[in-house]
Order: C-alpha cells, then sequence, then structure tokens
C-alpha cells in the first residue's frame, strides 16, 4: 500500500499546476498549489501517509456531511427533509438561483451552501456558545483528534466576505426554512467550514463513515447505521459539487470534496481516505486529488458500483 501511494503522488503531482487555488475567501489564497498528500486508514486500523500529509488546512464543505449526521441525530428525520431536500442541484455549490425556481423554494440538498444552512440551523443547543462547543467536540469525536480547532483567521476572512451564504440565510428564513437569529446560524456555518484539520483526520472520519458508525478500534458506535448510510447516499449524489455524476463513473466511491482542496472519501466497510491538494478545478474540486483517488480506486478496485 504505501508504495501504491508514494507512485500515485509522485505520478499526479505534477497536474497541480492546472488548477487554481480558492481566492473567493481572501485568506485561502494563501495555499501552496504544489502540495499534494494522502492518507489512507484501512479496516483493520493500518494507517498510511504520502506527500504532503502532514499539512493543515481548512475543512471547508467537507462539514457538510458531518453537519448533516448531527442535525439528523439532534432532530427528526422528517423534520430535517421537510427544511431540505434530497437531490442533486446540477448547480454550484454557492448558488442562489433554485431557492427562487424551484416550486418548493426549498434547498436542494444539505451538501450545497444553502442546504448546509438549513442543517446547520437544526443544531441544537441553549445559545450560540452551545452550540459551537456540540459542533467542535462532534468534529473530535469523528476524527479521533482532541485538538482539532477553528482557524479564526480564515473563519474572520470567511465572515467578512460571506454575503452571498447570508442572503441565502436570509432568504431561507423569510421561506421558513430556518427559525431563529440569521447570523447566529452563519456563524455557526462559518466557524464549521473553518475548522483546521490534515488528511489523516479525514481518512479517519472516512473510515467512521466506512463502517457504518462504529469506531473501528472502540466498537463504540458513533453514528448509526442508518445515518452513516444516508451521509454516505449524498456524498455519491452531491458530494463532488456538480461533478458528482463523472466522479462516480470515473472513481465510484462515497466522497466530499472542500475548496480548501480536502476530499474525505468512505470506501464501504474497507477503508477511510484523506486526500489534499488545494489546487482546484472550475468546479471546485482538488485536481490533483480527483485524479489521486480515480488512480487508487482503479488499483486497488474501490469502485462501489
Ligand atoms: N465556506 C465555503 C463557502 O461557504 C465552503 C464552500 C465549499 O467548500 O464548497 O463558500
Amino acid at each position: 500500500m504505501q508504495n501504491i501511494l508514494n507512485d500515485i503522488i509522485l505520478s499526479n503531482k505534477k497536474c497541480t499546476a492546472n488548477g487554481k487555488v480558492a481566492s473567493y475567501i481572501p485568506e485561502l489564497k494563501n495555499a501552496n498549489i504544489d502540495d499534494l498528500g494522502i492518507c489512507v486508514i484501512d479496516k483493520d486500523n493500518n494507517i498510511y501517509c504520502a506527500g504532503d500529509y502532514k499539512k493543515k488546512f481548512t475543512i471547508q464543505s467537507i462539514s457538510k456531511p458531518i453537519i448533516l449526521a448531527m442535525a439528523l441525530m439532534d432532530n427528526e428525520w422528517h423534520h430535517v427533509f421537510s427544511k431540505v431536500g434530497m437531490e442533486p442541484s446540477g448547480d454550484p455549490f454557492n448558488s442562489i438561483m433554485k431557492l427562487e425556481t424551484n416550486d418548493t423554494k426549498k434547498p436542494c440538498n444539505p451538501m450545497i451552501n444553502a442546504g448546509a444552512i438549513v442543517t446547520t440551523a437544526l443544531i441544537k443547543g441553549k445559545n450560540l456558545q452551545e452550540k459551537e462547543e456540540r459542533m467542535l467536540s462532534f468534529f473530535r469525536k469523528l476524527a479521533k483528534n482532541n485538538s482539532l480547532e477553528i482557524n479564526k483567521s480564515i473563519y474572520e476572512s470567511e465572515k467578512l466576505t460571506g454575503d452571498r451564504n447570508r442572503a441565502m440565510g436570509y432568504l431561507l428564513k423569510n421561506d421558513g426554512f430556518i427559525e431563529g437569529d440569521v447570523e447566529e446560524t452563519l456563524d455557526l456555518y462559518f466557524k464549521q467550514c473553518s475548522i483546521e484539520v490534515d488528511v489523516v483526520d479525514l481518512a479517519r472520519i472516512g473510515l467512521l463513515f466506512s463502517n457504518y458508525g462504529i469506531d473501528i478500534e472502540t466498537g463504540e458506535r458513533v453514528i448509526s447505521e442508518n445515518i452513516s448510510r444516508m451521509v454516505k447516499t449524498f456524498m455519491v449524489t452531491c458530494g463532488m459539487y456538480d461533478a458528482s455524476g463523472e466522479f462516480a463513473l470515473r472513481v465510484g466511491i462515497p466522497a466530499k470534496s472542500g475548496v480548501g482542496g480536502g476530499i474525505m472519501a468512505s470506501v464501504p466497510r474497507k477503508m477511510g481516505i484523506g486526500v489534499f491538494g488545494p489546487a482546484l478545478d472550475e468546479k471546485g474540486n482538488s485536481i490533483g486529488g480527483l485524479n489521486i483517488l480515480e488512480d487508487l480506486s482503479n488499483k486497488l478496485e474501490l469502485n462501489i458500483f
């Protein structure tokens, strides 16, 4: 496995030159475009890392499946899906269009920004501080890493410039999909996106979903089997922005990407995978990350279809 990962990183390193680092959140511009790293943790808890695996980056939209799991644990499912849909949007992650043109005006799914703002509003807690503490401790539990923290400068950068998300938040409140204080919901949303991780953290989280919510080391059930299944299903249908169909065909692994350059992938009953490469394609997916996952899927026959 180690040799396979070393080879895959080496052969895909050059394609990072074809992408661009996200810049619409000003602080993300500081990433190093050439970085490329991977971690695989298999079902026997063997950990394999290659490339720039020590680099830290913000989780960004990879927080969305985790917040979905939390919203489903905090609420009745029918309540959650009365506020957010189950269908791919086919639009960019930050599109506002279907909130007006859909018959129901409901966000299409929880993997796009509008849907994730809704699931964030469903997180329970008596005030913002309690919600933030609950959220961070859930991320830490999934990653089995108590040192996960919010990157303050990225959070502030995003909060300062996140007017498109702010617009969506107010529209969603107006149409009855979120209740309570919009600014508080957005604050929690910006914070979840700014949690700093590395590829090992992502592989751990992917492994938990791949093992249907049971921690393989302790045997503890962290997330129900059904919720784990739902989250992986959303990852397949909506996890890779509006390139989810092509990714399902080329790679065939449940995965979720973020504009920080990370991808968290979960191969049912086999392994969790974290990859990082901040050079993004025009849809917002890591160029190196996509190629690495395609090569790995082919080499190890990981395609679930
Ligand atoms: N924080 C980012 C935003 O809301 C997340 C986008 C992403 O990673 O897809 O714009």
